[in-house]
């Protein structure tokens, strides 16, 4: 807020500045300045404030305007109306303005420019010549026509030429004390800031002031230069030097503008036109300029960071043509290529000729929709290593078509590793370190794919009176039991032979292939060992444990659940028969995974009352 009082002190002494200066050098014909640049200033003001915050600015600027007048001006009988007046002018110039372009770009860009020459030159000046020539009338006599002449004239002229440089001032000062370089002609280069004003001012008063040569088009020559050199700025300041030489040339009745055949009004209005035409010229150029200027610097900046990056990063950042083909690549890539020079090879020569054509897949999906980025991950050899590397590839599109690619590649084989670990550990039970479930299951429903050209067996093993084991020696020392079983188990895991945890103590096994005939052997054997093994309790007495298995040969492509009741029938017959057996589920001397009864659940058996066999 104080920041805001010191801003509108600084607006309220420039406002005085220049209309007491303006007033007193532009009376020309004793009636109204012709040279107004007060609305301007004021208007900036009022656009640097919320509407809740134009009343103190509306007030001071009010008592300004008012002393301006009847100190140099018409006295104090008119002044206060015509502070009113300007005041009004002022306040309907910002209000227009930022009701039609509320992003305030009056001179960042060219139809904010235009909306600058409409309401500020034109709309607000027409509007307020209708008062503001009634009350000169009165003052001073004359014609109100052509005190409205005047006003549209001066006030139009001064707010063109003058807002452009009090806007860029204002945006200068805004920003905490740091200046925008493309703003301020207060850096080093001020010198020759002030050669190139001082270039224009010279040539202004040498074609202006003379009438010997119509060489008025001249003085446009150093305004572009400054619009060159120094930007928006050089245009706004270059353009009010040339518009000084001309209003002094006026006043002092000397030179082009003058000498012409027309009323002081009338010479104003063609010296308006003239300075508008040199502003339209100047400024849209320094627009243009600008932008360009901060495109081009955005470029080099984010030039500088890709490159920063490209050196430095472990990922290898390619630039492919529209052909898919290798124009740049990082130093990293000739590490994860194996590859000294990779320019115009394709982004396969990082993979191994299997994956060309997923490469190319991914190439031509990217290329039929830019700004998506596709990803394909792969694994390669380097030397005795397996590597895992990740592809990302964007298409870039430019004028109009798919131009280029862009490509990292990096190498996640430690991220790969950790999701295979996880993976792995997802699939093994955690107390025993078999096998779960759920790779039990997957195992399972491979056999099942080729059952009927491969048949495999399937047993389940359950824990005999476990419940007992842990009501005795406690429930630690049933893990311990668990384990030991498990054990048992891995000494009999083979290639053809594969055990799992299917949960609390019961145990599935997976025996295939030529090994299918000695399944029923296997689990005899298993059983033996599992009732030989001697496990000590905390208190170092000696047990052991038993355990009743059910085995199923199965030939014949069924669901899991039906192949597990396979095998759960006869498991069922041997814990009816006294545990600590192996049953088979046999029909007529060869296994089956056909018999009827054997496909049902325990409780479903136990309610048709089957016998064990
Ligand atoms: P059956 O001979 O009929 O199989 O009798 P059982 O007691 O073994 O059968 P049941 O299924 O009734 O009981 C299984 C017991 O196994 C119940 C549970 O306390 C125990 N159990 C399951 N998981 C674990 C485990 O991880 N650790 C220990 N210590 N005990 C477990
Ligand atoms: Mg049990
Ligand atoms: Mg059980």
């Amino acid at each position: 807020m104080r920041r805001d009082v010191r801003s509108i002190l600084g607006y309220a002494a420039a406002f005085f500045a220049a209309t007491a200066a303006a007033i007193f050098w532009t009376r020309y014909s004793g009636g109204l300045a012709l040279f107004w640049p007060g609305t301007a200033i004021a208007a900036t003001l009022f656009l640097s404030l919320p509407y809740r915050l134009w009343a103190m600015p509306a007030v001071i600027v009010l008592v300004l305007s008012t002393i301006a007048t009847a100190v140099f001006g018409f006295g104090p009988g008119p002044a206060i109306p015509l502070a009113f007046v300007n005041i009004g002018e002022a306040a309907l110039t910002a209000f227009l303005l930022r009701k039609v372009r509320p992003q305030g770009d009056y001179i960042t860009s060219g139809s904010g420019f235009s909306a600058l020459i409409a309401f500020a030159g034109l709309a607000a000046p027409i509007a307020m010549s209708l008062p503001g020539g009634f009350i000169a009338w009165h003052a001073v006599g004359g014609t109100w026509l052509s005190h409205a002449g005047a006003w549209i004239v001066g006030h139009g002229l001064g707010a063109m030429l003058v807002m452009p440089l009090v806007l860029l001032l204002a945006a200068d000062t805004k920003t905490d004390g740091t200046t925008d370089k493309s703003f301020s002609p207060f850096t080093k280069r001020s010198a020759e800031f002030v050669a190139v004003m001082a270039l224009i001012a010279a040539i202004s008063a040498a074609t202006i002031f003379q009438t010997s040569y119509p060489l008025l088009f001249l003085p446009i020559v150093p305004v572009v230069l400054a619009s060159y050199r120094f930007g928006r700025m050089g245009a706004a300041v270059g353009v009010l030097v040339v518009t000084v030489a001309a209003a002094i040339s006026l006043a002092i009745d000397v030179g082009h503008f003058a000498a012409l055949n027309l009323t002081i009004a009338g010479k104003a209005l063609f010296l308006q036109f003239y300075l508008a035409v040199l502003l339209l010229i100047a400024l849209p150029l320094a627009i243009a300029l600008d932008q360009r200027e901060r495109l081009v610097n955005d470029i080099v900046q984010r030039e500088a960071l890709q490159r920063l990056i490209s050196d430095h990063s472990d990922d290898a950042l390619l630039h492919l043509d529209r052909n898919g083909l290798i124009r740049f690549a990082s130093p990293a890539s000739k590490e994860l290529s194996g590859l000294d020079d990779l320019d115009g090879k394709p982004i396969s020569a990082f993979f191994g000729a299997f994956d060309r054509e997923v490469i190319d897949e991914a190439l031509s999906d990217a290329r039929t929709a830019p700004g998506t980025t596709r990803i394909i991950e792969r694994s390669v050899t380097r030397g005795h290593a397996t590597l895992w590397l990740e592809a990302k590839i964007r298409s870039v599109y430019s004028a109009g078509a798919v131009g280029s690619f862009v490509v990292t590649i990096r190498d996640v084989t430690a991220r790969k590793l950790d999701e295979l670990q996880a993976t792995r550990e997802a699939r093994t039970d955690a107390l025993t370190g078999l096998p779960n479930r759920r790779a039990f299951l997957d195992v399972l429903e491979d056999q099942l794919a080729h059952a009927h050209e491969a048949p495999f067996a399937l047993a389940l093993i359950d824990l005999d009176h476990f419940k007992r084991v842990n009501d005795t020696y406690g429930h630690d020392t049933g893990d311990v039991v668990l384990k030991k079983i498990a054990g048992l188990m891995r000494e009999h895991t083979t290639r053809r032979c594969f055990f799992a945890r299917l949960g609390g103590e019961e145990f599935g096994m997976i025996v295939m292939r030529d090994a299918v005939k000695d399944a029923p052997e296997i689990c005899e054997h298993l059983r033996q060992a599992i009732a030989d093994k001697r496990i000590a309790d905390q208190d170092g007495r000696a047990f052991s444990v038993t355990a009743s298995i059910g085995v199923a040969r199965i030939a014949e492509t069924c669901s899991p659940s039906m192949a597990m009741n396979s095998a759960d029938g006869p498991l069922y017959a041997a814990k009816a028969a006294g545990r600590n057996m192996v049953r088979l589920a046999q029909r007529e001397g060869h296994w089956t995974n056909t018999d009827s009864t054997a496909s049902l659940t325990r409780p479903e058996r136990q309610e048709l009352g089957v016998a064990a066999r």
